[in-house]
Formats: C-alpha cells, structure tokens, sequence
C-alpha cells in the first residue's frame, strides 16, 4: 500500500500537543525511512526517567520462553484469573479471566495468567532480562545516550511480578521506542538505527511469530493496519494508580512509523492506544 505523510514536522508537533489534551506524559515518533525522531512532545519526567514497562515486557517474555524452550508456540493454560502459587494468589487483569488462552492470544489480550503460568516451567529473571538485551534495555538510549541506562529486575523481585514487567525502576520512553522500532523492523536493516542491529539475536523465526500476534486493528477511517503493544503498570509508591503505555508502528507489514505513548496517569487500551492511533492515521494517508 502506497502512504504518504501529510504533515510538516510543525504541524505534527501540533497534532501532538492537541492529541495529549494538557494531560501529564509524552509522545514520541520515528519516522522508519528517515531513520530519526520527527516529532516529540511531553513534560520532562515522562521524557527523561525510568518507568515501569507492565505488559509492555509480555513481548520480551514471550520470546525468552520460545528461545529457551520453556515451551513452544502451541502451549496453552486456561485463565481462570486466579493463579495460586504457595500461599500466593495472582490475578490476571480480566475479572472473569480470559479462558483457554496460547501464546498469540496471551499477547493479544495481555493475560497475565499465561505468563505466571511460565514460571513454574522454568522462565527465569535472568532470561527476561538477558532478552531485554535485544532492545538495548541494559544501555542509555540511542536516541538520548545522556539518559541512563534501563533499571532492570534482579533476583531481589519476585519472578511472577517480573515477567509481567511490573519492574522496581524500568526504563525510559526512548529504550520502549527502540523496542517498537526493532519489533516493526528487525528483518530490514536500512530502517534500523545502525547500533540496534547488533542487539538482535534471537531465533527469528521466534520474533516473526511474537510480532504476527502483535497485529491490532486499522487505523480509523482507514485500511490500514497497525501492531503493537499496551502496558499499564500500577505505580510502585501511589496505591491504584496506574501509567498508561502504548508503543507500536504503521503500516503493519511495510513500516513507516514507530511511535510511543506514555501517560502518568490512565489505562494502555483505554487511554495511550487511542493517542496513537489518531497520530499514526494522521501521518498516514492512503493515497489509493
Ligand atoms: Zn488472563
């Protein structure tokens, strides 16, 4: 499908600032062809510090487990919500859970079940972590090399809050844009920033089937489809309050844009999804 942007980068700074509606986070967004940041808009804390990732990391759990081969591709739990471990009890974000769940659609719904479910498998801290490596996690961003490197779980946490990405400290918006970045485009170079190529090295026919389940609807008022992935950790020091994550790209199958949404405040599906779907179809249009 042939796109064209339709916007100066003045105006996509514009758009950002009306789509963020005054409210505490950030936007920020690459362009895949021109290989560098286009647009980015928010308040300092969003932009610069380290933020729990939530579900965010399902992604990164998922590819561990099939690299590791704590289970394969056609391994399936049924969600009840409830998983009981020892004296513990670990809910799933879905009330009445989200019954016989597998891999694509553990991603898609982003069951926590299915993840804890992995731990008693074998999944461990040190693989997730080593996996965060495929996204530079462990280094400051590309994009922004004066900010720190990401705070990632030590075997300090409990394992089942890790691999569901509910992270002490974290990482900052531009580590989670890389991610979106490599997820959209790992198998073609020219639009990778030249150090992530490196990062990469999984069994890709693993990524492939982690990035398919990836896939979300269209854009509005469009055909074109777009991939990613919402997050929304509670928020380690205030009680019920969430941050809401989105971050993923458009067009699906032949990527133009990654983009990150970031909100101090909110739900990943009900409030940072919705952002960037307006900007991505914003800087989309279908010329056909
Ligand atoms: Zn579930």
């Amino acid at each position: 499908m042939q796109t064209a942007s339709c916007m100066s980068e003045d105006g996509l700074e514009r758009f950002l600032d009306r789509s963020l509606k005054g409210r505490p986070g950030c936007v920020v967004v690459y362009s895949l062809k021109d290989k560098r940041i286009i647009g980015e808009l928010g308040d300092s804390i969003s932009l610069c510090g380290l933020h729990p990732p939530g579900s965010l990391v399902k992604i990164i759990s998922a590819l561990a487990a099939l690299d590791e081969k704590i289970v394969n591709w056609d391994y399936r739990v049924k969600c009840d919500n409830r998983f009981e471990w020892g004296d513990t009890v670990y809910n799933c974000c879905f009330g009445g859970g989200h019954g016989e769940v597998d891999m694509e659609k553990a991603l898609m719904v982003s069951c926590n079940y299915f993840f804890y479910s992995l731990v008693p498998l074998g999944l461990t801290i040190d693989m997730v972590v080593g996996h965060s490596e495929y996204f530079g996690f462990d280094n400051p961003p590309i994009f922004r090399p004066e900010l720190p490197s990401g705070k990632l779980p030590d075997n300090s946490i409990d394992p089942f809050r890790a691999v569901i990405g509910l992270w002490p400290s974290g990482i900052t918006v531009y580590h989670v844009l890389q991610m979106a970045i490599i997820m959209a485009a790992f198998d073609r170079a020219e639009f990778l920033p030249g150090e992530t190529v490196g990062y990469i090295q999984c069994n890709i026919s693993n990524f492939y089937r982690v990035r398919d389940a990836l896939k979300r609807g269209e854009l509005p008022n469009s055909r074109i489809r777009y991939g990613g992935k919402t997050g929304t950790p509670s928020v380690p020091v205030q009680n019920g309050r969430t941050h809401a994550w989105f971050t993923g790209w458009a067009p699906f199958d032949e990527p133009e844009y990654a983009i990150v949404v970031f909100l101090r405040d909110g739900y990943g599906s009900r409030d940072a999804e919705p952002i960037a779907r307006e900007v991505l179809s914003e800087l989309l249009i279908d010329s056909n």
